[in-house]
């Protein structure tokens, strides 16, 4: 029998995040005045501090012995929907996009001494990461042709290059550096290394946080200038650069769409809120069927969103092949937060175009979803290459659609 229920213990921890967010989190993050830099700081670090210590709500994805509490996808799911309602949560938690794929990767690939160095203190919460790939110059989709270059000197590297959109690299202590190493490599795949960069080093230089439609948010431009890294800060071995990549985005995809199914039920609970209390032509909008079609279109996609997510974070914990399935949820999931953050602003007519609720800013938010960490083509590209090879290999495509029993 399938059982689509959590076990006790995965439970108990999905209502004590809710509690913690609703009783504590929200609230607080709601009374601070944006503007002002030190409360805003004051709030972060208090809420951070009743999360590890009173809470014990702390690292959920990491094991015990780095300060986690061991969560796998499936339960992490859970957690990270719950804590994602509001927009701080994850980052209370230290559970926050770039650092929860960076603790995963170091935790990899790290060797014993790089682990002590960078990923103890990013568990520990005294400091952040970033991570740096993506360059203005070439297309972020096809990691084949990253340009920023990585030559050997003595015991060092040398690295020169352009990057952009750097999550979080303004306050980060360190950077996992994506640089070309390999001049003709036998696969273009391996033509890139991965470097542990200190932040501040001379050859770093953050040119400027980019402005985005919703503002900035600390996505940095960086251009680096002669920057030396010594030898033993490669993380990995040479030319697995896109290996590390590639097993870095794949959970750090889904953990995306755990927190955007956060996103998208809030979305869908609003504009329901909303359509029973708003009256026009003599009954209240959620009366009306115009109406009841975008909040169904709503449920019936999320409701998807959650099975797919699911299934993914099951395929990943059960060590079955999971790239289809994160593909599809990740393309999935963007594509259905857009959509439901979008009806629910039309059910709230004007009002969801202002800045009254929060749903303005989610919807500019959830524009990034549909190419960052793979842009939606990539994503149906690899999914339909994997659909006609399923069908080649097994006269069926029934290997592409999940591998499910049916
Ligand atoms: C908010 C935000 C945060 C980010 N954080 C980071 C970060 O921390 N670190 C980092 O390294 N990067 C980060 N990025 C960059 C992100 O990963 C890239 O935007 C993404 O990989 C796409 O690369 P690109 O922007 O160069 O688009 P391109 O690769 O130039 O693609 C542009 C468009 O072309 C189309 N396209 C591209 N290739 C194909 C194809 N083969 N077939 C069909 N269509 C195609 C798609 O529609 C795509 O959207 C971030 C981006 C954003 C917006």
């Amino acid at each position: 029998m399938i059982d689509f229920s959590f076990p006790s213990d995965v439970e108990e921890v999905r209502l004590k995040v809710r509690s913690f967010m609703d009783s504590e989190v929200r609230p607080k993050w709601e009374a601070v005045d944006q503007n002002d830099r030190r409360q805003v700081v004051a709030v972060i670090v208090e809420l951070r501090e009743r999360a590890r210590t009173v809470w014990k709500l702390w690292l959920p994805h990491m094991p015990a012995e780095w300060g986690g509490m061991g969560l796998g996808p499936t339960a992490m799911a859970a957690v990270s929907a719950e804590a994602a309602k509001v927009s701080i949560g994850p980052y209370v938690l230290n559970a926050q996009a770039p650092d929860e794929g960076n603790q995963h990767t170091l935790l990899h690939w790290a060797t014993p001494e790089q682990k002590q160095k960078y990923l103890r203190p990013l568990c520990d919460g005294s400091a952040r990461s970033c991570f740096a790939m993506t360059e203005p110059e070439v297309a972020g989709s096809d990691p084949t042709l990253i340009k920023t270059f990585a030559y050997q000197d003595g015991e060092e590297w040398v690295i020169n290059g352009h990057k952009w959109f750097i999550s979080g690299a303004r306050g980060a202590q360190f950077a996992l550096l994506v640089a070309r190493t390999e001049e003709d490599p036998d696969l273009p795949q391996a033509a890139n290394s991965c470097f542990i960069v200190d932040i501040p080093s001379v050859g770093w230089n953050i040119v400027r946080d980019i402005d985005t439609m919703s503002g900035g948010h600390n996505h940095c431009e960086i251009l680096i200038q002669d920057l030396r890294v010594p030898a033993s800060n490669m993380l990995g071995g040479r030319g697995q650069g896109h290996l590390l990549g590639q097993y870095r985005l794949g959970p750090a995809r889904l953990a995306h769409c755990m927190r955007w199914i956060g996103q998208a039920e809030i979305a869908l609970d609003m504009m329901v809120d909303r359509a029973l209390e708003r009256y026009s032509h003599g009954s209240y909008l959620a009366e009306k069927q115009g109406i009841q079609w975008l909040i169904a279109d709503s449920a019936m996609e999320l409701y998807q969103c959650k099975l797919m997510v699911l299934h993914a974070a099951y395929k990943i914990e059960h060590g079955f092949d999971f790239a289809s399935e994160v593909s599809m949820a990740k393309h999935f999931v963007a594509n259905s937060l857009w959509r439901i953050i979008d009806r629910a602003i039309q059910v709230h007519g004007a009002l969801g175009y202002s800045t009254d609720t929060p749903l303005a800013g989610m919807l500019q938010q959830a524009r990034w979803s549909r190419f960052a960490d793979g842009a939606d083509e990539i994503h149906q590209m690899r999914i339909a290459q994997r659909t006609i090879a399923a069908y080649k290999d097994y006269g069926t495509t029934k290997k592409a659609t999940g591998d499910l029993p049916l």
